[in-house]
This record gives C-alpha cells, sequence and structure tokens, in this order.
C-alpha cells in the first residue's frame, strides 16, 4: 500500500484555500508543495461549465524524464460514461489519473476536456470540476455534519443530509451517539473503513461535479455495508464521468469502457462482452479473479 505522506494537519490548517476534492488526492500523489504539481501558464483560464467529456491522445509521460512511464495512451470517454481503469500494480493507473487531475502534466500528447487542453484550464478549476472518492478518503477532527459539508462548504443542513440520504449514509450516522454532531478525530478512529466510505460518497454528491475519480477499495468491508457502498456509488456516478481504479469484477463489467494498461501501455480497451473475446491480459485478470482480487 501507498504511504500517505502529507501530513493531516498540514491540510486542515489550509482549510480555506483547499479545494474540497483535492485533499485526498494531493495525499495519493504526494504532492508535497505547490513546486511539485505542474503550474498554470499565465494565460490558463477558469471552467465555468463542464460536460465531462474526455480524450487522450497519444499521451506520454515520465516521472524522470528518462523512461517513460506512461506511452501512446489514446482513448476517449463520453459525458457521462464510466471507464474502469484495470492492470497490475504499477501500470500506470495512478499516474493516468494524476495526469487528468493535472497534478502533472504529459511530456507529449494532448488531454482534453470537452475539446479544450487542459493545460490551458486552471488546476484549481479543473479539480473543482472533479470529485475523488478515495481507498483512504481524507477525513478532519470536526463533526459528521462538517465532514460532509466539505464538499460544499456553504450548504444547508438539509442539503448536507439529502446527500447522506442519496449516498446510504444517513441510516448508520442517525444510528451513532450525536448523529450528525458526532465528532470524528483525523484519522476517522471510531467509525469504520466502509461508513468513511459512505461520507467520503456523501461528501462528493453534495459537491456534485461533471467528472469522478474513484478508487475502488480492496480492503474486507462487511458485505450489508459493501452493498450500501454500491447503491451509494450508483447514485454518485449517474451522469458524470467517472474513472474508476476498479478491483472487482461486477465494477468493471458495469464500466462504459475498461481500459486495461501494462507497463505502461494502454494495451486493451472496449466493453467487458468484446474484451471477453479478445485472448490478451484481460481474459487472463478476469480467470484470475475467480481465485484472487484482480489486484
Ligand atoms: P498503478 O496505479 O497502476 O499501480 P502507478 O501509476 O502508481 O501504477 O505507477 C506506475 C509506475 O510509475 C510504477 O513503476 C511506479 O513505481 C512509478 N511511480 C509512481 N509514482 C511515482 C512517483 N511519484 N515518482 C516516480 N515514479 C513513480
Amino acid at each position: 500500500t501507498r504511504q500517505f505522506t502529507r501530513p493531516l494537519n498540514d491540510l486542515a490548517n489550509q482549510w480555506n484555500t483547499l479545494l474540497s476534492a483535492v485533499a485526498g488526492a494531493e495525499r495519493v500523489f504526494e504532492v508535497l508543495d505547490e513546486e511539485t504539481e505542474a503550474s498554470d501558464e499565465g494565460a490558463a483560464i477558469a471552467l465555468e461549465h463542464v460536460a465531462g467529456a474526455v480524450q487522450f491522445s497519444e499521451v506520454a509521460f515520465s516521472y524522470d524524464g528518462e523512461g517513460d512511464t506512461l506511452q501512446n495512451i489514446s482513448f476517449e470517454a463520453k459525458p457521462g460514461e464510466m471507464i474502469a481503469l484495470v492492470g497490475p500494480t504499477g501500470a500506470g493507473k495512478t499516474t493516468l489519473i494524476g495526469l487528468l487531475s493535472r497534478f502533472y502534466d504529459p511530456s507529449e500528447g494532448r488531454i482534453m476536456i470537452d475539446g479544450r487542453d487542459i493545460t490551458s484550464i486552471k488546476r484549481e478549476s479543473l479539480r473543482g470540476h472533479m470529485a475523488f472518492v478515495l481507498q483512504d478518503s481524507f477525513l478532519f477532527k470536526g463533526s459528521i455534519r462538517d465532514n460532509i459539508r466539505y464538499g460544499k462548504l456553504d450548504a444547508t443542513d438539509e442539503e448536507v443530509e439529502q446527500a447522506a440520504k442519496l449516498a446510504n449514509a444517513h441510516s448508520f450516522i442517525m444510528r451513532m451517539p450525536g448523529g450528525y454532531d458526532r465528532m470524528l478525530s483525523a484519522d476517522g478512529s471510531g467509525i469504520s473503513q466502509g461508513q468513511k466510505q459512505l461520507l467520503a460518497i456523501a461528501r462528493a454528491i453534495l459537491a456534485d461535479p461533471a467528472m469522478l475519480i474513484l478508487d475502488e477499495a480492496t480492503s474486507s468491508i462487511d458485505t450489508v455495508t459493501e452493498v450500501k457502498i454500491q447503491e451509494g456509488l450508483q447514485a454518485l456516478m449517474k451522469g458524470r464521468t467517472s474513472f474508476v481504479i476498479a478491483h472487482r469484477l461486477n465494477t468493471i463489467r458495469a464500466a462504459d469502457r475498461i481500459l486495461v494498461l501494462r507497463g505502461g501501455r494502454l494495451i486493451q480497451q472496449g466493453s467487458h462482452e468484446k474484451l471477453l473475446q479478445e485472448e490478451g491480459l484481460y481474459q487472463d485478470l478476469v480467470q484470475g479473479q475467480r481465485k484472487a482480487a484482480v489486484n
């Protein structure tokens, strides 16, 4: 598993300047300071409205300027589609997401959103149209209500509860002493991994972005909570362009398009039905899934 090096306190201190979506992602990409991030060009603009069409054209990227971590990546996602990223550890799935959210910029090729090269969009604006639901979602010391409200800082209590209901989080919150006023610690002790995910889903629903980045949990979550999470995710993904780093066959099967990565290359893409007909890594992964997780 990844090491999250950025201290949570740092993030909490930056409360006013952080976009809700970004806190968890910054830890995933181990962004330690602004200097390491892709920078905005002077002419970069803010985007008002995003439909969520995504296009990668012959994208390459290297962390060290030498070997290619990603090579020749081309695909399209239509607004509202669900894209599953699969492939072994180290294949480049997280890096692809890092490029889409401009933690890094490609060394070759272009990434377009709604036909616009994303290097011409301000990073903050771009990420303001995305929500991240990660395995280890960001919580801070504060009430459950405020932790959800982090998705939209001016949301009313009613909006917070409405989002929690859609996310399937309302019932577990109401069962807790204090309900929405229950205080959480930054490490989320006192609530389960699955409950944390439900809070992250509620937060993302409240944020209401055009695009979603999901990192499906690999840790074991009890069956009842797992069903709630799946339903909550379906409510969340509806009408949004979603990129899911997927580990479960059921999730992958539901995708409009599956991108199969290996060694930084996009070696197969298409629907589950199409990829099952092809000899290749996808068949192997699906067969292996009966015994073990995809990755
Ligand atoms: P995946 O998400 O499919 O497991 P990653 O995108 O995390 O794959 O990694 C792709 C490759 O890039 C791996 O070889 C990994 O070691 C390398 N890598 C990932 N993050 C960094 C980084 N911050 N600096 C240098 N190399 C990295």
